[in-house]
Formats: structure tokens, sequence, C-alpha cells
């Protein structure tokens, strides 16, 4: 007698095979049968006629190690069909904090993580110490983590001692369960680093058969030259990298995504272990410091608040982005453009733009900007809409770019349901699947679940999970492809997506008949 049979849906089994009607069966954890109209039996039977049978969906980039501690039953995602998530993204993570260095990266991490306790703690302590969750999970350590660990927020190469420790430190976090290194070029301290720092620590990952992801040096007016020094890790090393969030901000940049899709294209045809997330939305997320030239963080935050609050600080930083654009994100229409997600020590002003908040305090929106990240002590997240649709749609309709939300797991009631954060947290997967797919047919739906599933797990190097198959572990989604569609907006975000019926995790059922089990099925996966 088996666990589970999901009898009557169409299987779209995450290998890009056309669909077909068939039962699933799920015994100990794993799929041992697919077959039409199966004489099997078990205990329980999921009806899923007219319904879509996939792999569960496999969130490649995400942030979620900041909120699974406070939200383990990973709702927003859970409801969009997300099994597994990798976290530990964009060069940040939790682990390792020394002795002594807690609190530079609580305050470091404050923009990411405003609700998260900080702890001394060892990459082996933490992965022991992590919550059981609902969904799976890929650990990463961050390379800024792993500086701030080391250098602190030195403007500068690493001494050789200096790399010797981030070295062992990445290869006892590799030790103790860590899939790979994740990079933040973009921002201080990691965008310190030259490539030699980045191909030293490649060479451990290889050592360990490890991967490495990044969110690369620029993503605006220098894009390109960003992406090849990315390819050349994997060039130099032969490690796989993943580009993460691939985009072109700024108005300068717009209608590029053609020529730097070719780009990564080529890499991949040349052989090289290369691939790509993205989510589908048209707007970024960051720390509003991020925006500044990058030598405003120069010796770390109290630093960058004493400096500006200064004037003569503020017209060197105006000059800078007059020429340059805002750092991350080039040129943008204007400050209405941005607008406050969360902010920690200013709630009252989520969800409004730096124009609106410039023309209510009667300043200039260059100054409100400042004086903001003032008072909320550099912890404030921003929205950025930065990109072009047509861009968005030609990088998402790309079916070997997999899927990341870029984003925390989320929930509507209790920690992490406070601010307006991106509505990616709860859209992702089902705003590609309903608006993208069925709407807007921007690809096929077979495409869309081999992007986020059988790719994402390629990608990974996932030998058993993103692919419905006898022996598979039995990660499952299924949903009504009729219906299924995000719902949460920019104004609006803790909104649950819509359409996802069950979901099972390692055989487990977490979402029964769209409502969530509380069951904590997820595991860390660890690399063969
Ligand atoms: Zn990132």
């Amino acid at each position: 007698m088996d666990d589970l049979l999901i009898r009557g849906g169409l299987v779209v089994d995450g290998t890009g095979a056309p669909p077909r009607e068939a039962d699933v069966s799920v015994h100990d954890g794993r799929v041992v049968a697919i077959e039409p109209r199966s004489a099997r039996r078990a205990h329980r039977v999921i009806d899923a006629r007219g319904h879509v049978v996939a792999p569960g969906f496999i969130d490649i980039h995400t942030h979620s190690d900041f909120t699974l501690p406070l939200n383990p039953r990973a709702e927003s995602k859970v409801r969009q069909g997300v099994t597994l998530e990798v976290v530990g993204n964009c060069g940040f993570s939790v682990a390792p904090a020394l002795p002594g260095r807690a609190t530079v990266l609580r305050e470091y991490l404050a923009s990411s993580a405003p609700w998260l306790p900080f702890e001394e703690t060892t990459f082996a302590d933490y992965v022991a110490a992590f919550p059981r969750t609902a969904d799976n999970v890929i650990l990463q350590v961050g390379h800024n983590t792993l500086r701030l660990m080391t250098a602190g927020m030195e403007p500068r190469a690493l001494t050789t001692d200096e790399l010797a420790a981030m070295e062992r430190l990445l290869a006892e976090a590799l030790g103790a369960g860590a899939w790979g290194l994740s990079s933040g070029l973009f921002t201080a301290p990691g965008c310190w680093a030259e490539p030699a720092e980045i191909h030293a620590l490649a060479r451990v990952l290889r050592r360990h058969g490890a991967a490495y992801s990044s969110h690369i040096r620029d993503e605006a007016d220098r894009v390109g030259d960003a992406v090849r020094e990315a390819i050349a890790v994997a060039e130099a090393t032969g490690v796989h990298v993943q580009i993460a969030h691939l985009k072109l901000s700024g108005l300068d940049n717009w209608g590029g995504a053609p020529r730097l899709l070719d780009e990564i294209a080529a890499a991949r045809r040349r052989g090289l272990p290369v691939d790509c997330d993205a989510y589908p939305y048209d707007t970024a997320s960051n720390p509003l410091r991020n925006l500044f030239p990058r030598w405003v963080m120069d010796g770390g935050i109290p630093a960058m608040l004493e400096r500006l609050g200064r004037q003569d600080v503020r017209a060197r930083l105006r000059a800078d982005i007059a020429r340059d654009g805002l750092t991350n994100f080039g040129r943008i229409s204007s400050w209405d453009a941005v607008r406050v997600a969360v902010a920690p020590n200013v709630p009252d002003e989520e969800g409004r733009t730096f124009g609106e908040i410039a023309q209510r305090r009667g300043v200039d929106p260059f100054d409100a900007v400042c004086d903001f990240v003032i008072a909320d002590r550099g912890a404030t997240r921003i929205l950025v809409t930065s990109m072009s649709e047509a861009d968005v749609r030609a990088i998402t309709a790309t079916p070997w770019v997999t899927v990341g939300s870029d984003a925390n797991s989320l929930a509507t009631a209790g920690v992490t349901s406070q601010g307006k954060p991106h509505p990616r947290s709860y859209g992702t997967h089902a705003r590609l699947l309903g608006p993208f797919v069925r709407d807007l047919k921007l690809l096929t739906l077979t495409a869309a679940v081999h992007k986020t599933t059988g790719a994402a797990a390629a990608a990974l190097g996932l030998a058993d999970r993103g692919i419905l198959r006898e022996g598979a572990w039995a990660d499952v989604a299924v949903f009504d492809p009729d219906r299924i569609t995000d719902r949460a907006t920019y104004d609006d975000p803790h909104r649950y997506a819509v359409g996802v019926s069950t979901v099972v995790v390692n055989g487990a059922v977490v979402l029964d008949g769209g409502d969530h089990t509380g069951a904590l099925p997820g595991r860390i996966l660890r690399r063969p």
C-alpha cells in the first residue's frame, strides 16, 4: 500500500517532454510509479483531474535564510508550489559569525533581515540549529559575510593571511553542509574584491565539488563586463557559475536583453558550466544605501551614517550620481521610481516613493533620501523600478533561464507580514505560469515548468529532484493551469498566490486543498 496516489492529472514531468495523463504514486518519500489509470492502492488518494501534476518548483535564488527561522512554514513560497529554496545568496549569509563580530553582521544585514536575531556561530553550529521547514533548503555561505569576518568594511585587497583565513572559513562551511559560495560584488565589502580573490575561493570550491553563484558586480551600465567576469570564473576554474537575477537596470541599458542572453548562451555552447536565473518583474529590491556610490560605506554602517549628515558629502554624492547614475541601477526616470519597502525604524513611510516623501516634507528628494537613511539607521529596503518590461519578458521567455524570486518566504500573519516588501515573495512562480504563460503566451507551460524544475535541478547538479520519475524524491506541485496566478501587488504585497491545490515535499503533503497543513518535512540538502 502506497502513501499517496495523485490520480487523473496531466503530468508535466519537468524534462520538457510533452504532458501526459497519468497517476503518480508516492511511497516512503519517493515517486514509485507514474502510469495511466494505475491499479495501485494508497492510504490517501488526491483527485487531480483538470490539474497539472509537476515536480515541486525550485526557487533557485532566495534569501529565506532571513525568514525561515521566523516562518518555517514558508507559506508565501509553498502556496506557489515551491518545494526547494536556495538561500544564502548575493554574498549574504548569517553564518559564520565569529566571536565579537555578530553585531557588525546584524547591523550590516539589517536592511535584509531586520527581524532575525543574530548570534555568534560557526557554520556547522548554524546548520545544526537550522529549523525544520516546510520546504527543502540548500544553504550557501556568503562572500560578503566572509569578508566582513576577515577584513571588515575595509575598502582594499586582502592580505595573504586574510585570504588564507577566508579560504579556511569557506572550506569549513563547505564541510559543514554549504552547497557553495555566493558573492555580492555589487556592494561593499564584496565590491572591493578583485577577480583574483574570487578565483582563489573558486579553487577551494572546486576541491570540494561545490558551486559558485554571483550577484554580479554591476547590473546597469557595465552589466556586460560583469557577466563576462562571472563567466571567466567558470572558464578559469571549471566551477559551476550561477548568474543571479539577470537583468538590465537603468534607462540607458533598456533593450539589451537579447545581446546579454546571447553572450551567456555562447558561453554555454562552449561547454562552460554557466546558468542564470531571473524573476518576472521590472522592479528590483535592495537596501536603500546601495543606490549610493560605494565609497559611502567605507569603514562600515556607523561611518556611513555620520558621513551622510554632512553637506560636503551630500554635494559629492550628488555630483557622483549626476555623472554615473545610481550605483547598481543606473539612470532612473525620477525618485518616484524608488519606493520604501521595509523601514524598520520609520515604518509609517513604507509604501511611499521618495518623490512623495520629499514633497510632503518640502525638501529636495536627494536630501529626503539621505535623511531617510540616517533616520532608519541604514536599515531601509526599497523597490526600484529600473528595468524595461520588454527585457523582463525576453529573459523570462528564455527556456534555459531558471527562476529565482530573490525573495524571502513570508506569511500574511506574524512577524514576516510587516512592511511593503516586493510582491515576488508571494508571486514569482505563479506569475510565470499564470500571466506569462497562460495570458501572454510567452512560452509553453511545459517549457515554463522545465525552467523552474528540471533545468534548475540540472543547474544545481541535483540528480533526484526537479523531475517526476520513478525513484526521484516526491516533491510535487499540483495546480490548476486555468486559475494559477499571483495576487500580490506593490501596494498590497502580502497576498498569497492562488491556483495551487496540493504540494508534496519529500512525500509529505504540506499544501492540501490550498491550505497549509503545518507539516515541516523539508530537509537541508547536501552535495552528494
Ligand atoms: Zn542579489
